[in-house]
């Protein structure tokens, strides 16, 4: 392929304790990138690791200059080392992919080929999910269902792995202001021309999966409440409803009284305190939790911090506009 050395292609890895495999898939972006037709560079965001991931890229980038390195203070998470590798990549198309092989980096040359003829997103789809194991297909189809149709956005089978185009990755980067961030989410509320592409989930290389559930609670309550607000009108919902039935005990009641009998009191008021009760602890959990990502907002601390880099000037970086 014929090298259009006028356009640069950006690759984006965030990687936390990926020590064990790291060396080999970048191996194979190496070789997939060489041949891909554009000039490259690979951003690898060392996301906290504890395990030398970080020592382990200033080797290979000793032999390379194509790799770029960030490493954040501490684990931020992989929706952190995303941004910060969006706002450190320089190219006109930036990928966005994961260090563990599960994303085959052979699709890259197809989404530049597709970036090619106009539209600015290129969404890989998951096809299949056979190679994951039986837990994590569960867990990806709650999660994705859950958000489809709470947060109004199709996320079925959709994954990180994209190509940007470099008004998109300015939009995601620069003019988005909310530090807790949803990338999957973003990229399709941002709008523009997407085309999608679909690929086949491969085994992890090397290691285990990063995600705890713990963190992916995290992540679903971050990308529910950020994209809507339906769980506060479910709230309204439930009051309505124990308002129906609170007229329907209240009536039976006073007909009973009228009657000269009264309901026999004890069951029926511990069933209904309980439920009124939990409904009530239901709802301010749900407030609580719209009210604490408006306070994290309303802090604005930064997503993440960087402690050191390596073939990126993050002072120049710092100069954006709006950053
Ligand atoms: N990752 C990260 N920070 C984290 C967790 C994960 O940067 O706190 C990276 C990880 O190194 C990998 C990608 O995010 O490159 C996807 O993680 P993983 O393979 O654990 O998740 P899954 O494939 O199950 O989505
Ligand atoms: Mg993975």
């Amino acid at each position: 392929m014929e090298i259009d050395g006028s356009k640069l292609l950006s690759v984006v890895i965030p990687a936390h304790n990926e020590a064990l495999g790291i060396r080999r898939a970048l191996e194979v972006f190496r070789t997939t990138l060489s041949s891909c037709g554009m000039e490259w560079e690979i951003i690898i965001v060392d996301d906290g690791s504890r395990d030398g991931t970080f020592s382990c890229l200033r080797e290979v980038a000793e032999t390379d200059f194509h790799i770029k390195g960030i490493r954040l203070s501490r684990n931020f998470g992989k929706e952190a080392a995303i941004l910060a590798g969006l706002r450190a990549a320089m190219g006109d198309a930036v990928v966005t992919i994961d260090a563990d092989l599960q994303h085959p980096p052979s699709l890259i040359p197809k989404m530049i080929e597709i970036w090619k003829t106009g539209p600015k997103v290129i969404d890989a789809v998951k096809r299949s999910r056979e190679k994951d194991s039986f837990f994590a297909r569960v867990r990806a189809r709650l999660f994705n269902s859950l958000l489809s149709k709470l947060g109004g956005i199709n996320l079925q089978n959709s994954s990180d792995f994209k190509l940007m185009d470099r008004q998109v990755v300015d939009a995601i980067a620069y003019d988005l202001r909310e530090s807790q961030r949803f990338y999957r989410g973003l990229s399709d509320w941002v709008g523009y021309k997407h085309e999608t592409i679909s690929f086949d989930v491969e085994k992890r290389a090397e290691g285990e999966g990063k995600w705890t559930v713990w963190k992916l609670i995290e992540l679903a309550t971050t990308a529910i409440v950020s994209f809507t607000s339906a769980p506060l009108r479910i709230v309204t919902i439930m009051g309505f409803i124990s308002m129906l039935f609170g007229f329907v005990v209240a009536i039976e009641a006073l007909i009973g009284w009228f009657q000269g009998y009264a309901v026999s009191g004890f069951t029926t008021t511990i069933v209904t305190l309980l439920i009124l009760g939990s409904f009530i602890m239901i709802s301010l959990g749900i407030i609580g939790e719209y009210i604490a990502k408006i306070y994290d907002e309303i802090k604005s601390r930064p997503t993440y911090l960087i402690e050191s880099t390596f073939g990126i000037d993050i002072e120049s970086n710092r100069q954006r506009p709006s950053l």
